[in-house]
């Protein structure tokens, strides 16, 4: 039977990704193990174990929060003896940063953007976009373990396991003299952006701004509209990159691959980059003064206008309906 080790994050919680995180692994009928690097919630455990075989909890000093070369080690000492066939990661940053590492550290073989996988005999096939979404790549890899992270909410969860597995606590000892290779990174300061409650790539609603904006006011304006629907903010990469919004609200092929239910896209062009980040969106709805901004050919409902002429009518029309 194949071995299939999940990673989970210091501090790791179970939410839908990571339900989805775990159904991607139950799909290949393999025995599942996860590794939740440093402690975690008893809820988050109990809710984990009833996904995997078994769960590890890495007992290691000072690791609540994510330090790279320390979760690195952690993940390296505790995956090692459990010689994984595959070793699954989210799509989140830190993942994202760990994944080719880990793959290094174990011999192995590593790409991300997962959104299918299965074994082709002793190999694993990995399907993921390409060409900003128009087209879809199938990547074999060749050496094990083969160490993947998955888009996220790209697989559904499954229902929780009748039996759950056991849950062991495993000391990791990462002491120099353990010989484990742990560069001297310093933390000179922590600084911690304020999110919404839910994360950009849980989000079922999404407004979403770009350069036609023209500044940071105009999204102030969009946040209330977003208030009202109920919905997640986001933005282009172009607004994010001229300051107006914070970093993480980027989406497409350099940010968050988002797939809400709705994503209203306000004076963004549709860049093939910002597509591919909003490809799983199940409706995509565009505000735009210009009627062949590529935007419109992705989606299902449009209205070619100033936004300063409609968010304000739209917001009203959206309150009197939802109260
Ligand atoms: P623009 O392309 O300038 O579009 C602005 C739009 O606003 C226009 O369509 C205009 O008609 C409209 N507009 C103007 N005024 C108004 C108004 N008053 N009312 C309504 N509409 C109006 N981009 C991303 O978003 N995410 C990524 O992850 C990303 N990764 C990239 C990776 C690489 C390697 C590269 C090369 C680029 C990447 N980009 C990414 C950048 C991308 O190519 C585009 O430059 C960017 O998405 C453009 O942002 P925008 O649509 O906000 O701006």
């Amino acid at each position: 039977m194949k071995n299939v080790v999940v990673c989970l994050m210091p501090g790791a919680k179970f939410d839908r990704s990571t339900g989805g995180l775990f159904g991607a692994a139950r799909r290949l009928n393999a025995r599942v193990t996860a590794v939740i690097p440093g402690p975690a919630e008893d809820d988050a455990v109990a809710s984990i174990a009833e996904q995997a075989d078994t769960v590890i909890l890495a007992d290691v000093a000072d690791l609540s929060e994510y330090q790279p070369e320390r979760t690195l080690a952690v993940l390296q000492s505790v995956c090692e003896p459990l010689q994984p066939d595959v070793v699954l990661l989210a799509g989140d940053t830190y993942s994202q940063e760990l994944t080719p590492r880990l793959a290094g550290r174990l011999g192995g073989s590593s790409i991300g953007d997962a959104q299918g996988l299965m074994f082709e005999g002793e190999n694993l096939r990995v399907t993921r976009s390409v060409y900003g979404g128009k087209a879809m790549a199938v990547v074999e890899l060749r050496r094990s373990p083969a160490v993947v992270w998955v888009r996220a909410r790209s697989f559904d969860p499954e229902p929780p396991r009748e039996t759950p597995g056991t849950v062991e606590t495993r000391a990791v000892d990462l002491s120099e003299s353990a010989g484990r290779h742990i560069n001297a990174t310093e933390i000179i300061e922590r600084h911690v952006e304020t999110t919404g409650d839910v994360r950009l790539e849980d989000a079922t609603v999404i407004v979403s701004g770009g350069r036609g904006l023209g500044g940071p006011e105009p999204f102030e304006e969009l946040k209330r509209l977003a208030s009202t629907m109920g919905a997640q903010m986001a933005a282009s990469r172009a607004a994010c990159d001229a300051g107006w919004v914070p970093p993480h609200w980027q989406v497409g092929q350099t940010g968050k691959k988002v797939a809400p239910e709705l994503y209203l896209a306000v004076a963004l062009s549709g860049a093939s980059q910002h597509l591919m980040g909003i490809a799983d969106a199940k409706v995509i709805a565009a505000i735009n003064t210009d009627e062949d901004a590529p935007i419109f050919r992705h989606c299902q409902f449009g209205i070619v206008e100033d936004y300063r002429n409609v968010g304000g009518s739209l917001r009203e029309k959206l309150a009197s309906l939802l109260s």
